[in-house]
């Protein structure tokens, strides 16, 4: 148990449940606990995690690589919705200012640098005419004459706010390429990390140049 302790973080932040890494040495009993303390699925620990695992008898399961469909390009982690959401939030920038968006709109544009028409209900504004949306299309948006939507044409998409579902959780102020779990073409984005709370992460100044 001892062994096992030295090789945590040391925070005793209380994150996986326990009060101390002590109590959460003296619990571990599989790989599958381990996730249970965040710092641990950080590079910088990989080296004790297969320490601990040792101890614990098991190895470190072999993640498969997390590979663009359409480009190929390997990534360094996906991106799932934050809690319960329908997509990850993204902050993005219609270049036509003359339209006039409010929270609650469904907006029909095309992000810089991607052919696929996007459909999306706006939940917050900023000033500067950065909007904060949640994806809702277009898979059953198209081809529906009913479906009322303002056209804002080609956006800047600049932030993307979401869970690491897959990879290991970076650092502030690492760049990343990732893949964002509902993006129909399944392409590597890349962008900077600027917040990290837990697997929630914060990527700003998105690209989806990436080689
Ligand atoms: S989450 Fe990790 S660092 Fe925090 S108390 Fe638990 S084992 Fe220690």
């Amino acid at each position: 148990m001892s062994d096992i302790e030295r090789l945590l973080p040391g925070y005793n932040c209380g994150s996986c449940g326990y009060k101390q890494c002590r109590d959460f040495a003296e619990r571990l009993k599989n790989a599958a606990e381990i996730e249970s303390c965040p710092f641990l699925t950080r590079d910088k620990f990989r080296d004790n995690v297969e320490k601990i695992l040792s101890l614990l008898g098991e190895e470190l399961p072999k993640e498969e690589k997390i590979i663009g469909i359409i480009d190929g390009l390997e990534a360094d982690l996906t991106l799932a919705p934050l809690g319960e959401e329908c997509s990850c939030r993204e902050d993005i920038h219609p270049f036509d200012g003359s339209v006039q968006v409010e929270v609650g709109d469904i907006l029909r544009y095309r992000p810089l640098g991607c052919p696929v028409t996007h459909f999306a209900r706006v939940i917050d504004k900023m000033p500067g005419g950065i909007y904060t949306v949640h994806m809702v299309g277009p898979l059953h948006r198209l081809g529906n004459d009913d479906f009322k939507f303002k056209e804002v044409g080609i956006c800047m998409i600049l932030a993307f706010d979401g869970k690491v579902a897959r990879g290991n959780i970076p650092k502030v102020g690492q760049t990343v390429k990732f893949v964002p779990e509902y993006c129909m073409m399944q392409k590597v984005h890349s962008g900077m990390i600027v917040g990290v709370e837990g697997r929630n992460v914060r990527i700003e100044a998105i690209d989806l140049k990436v080689w």
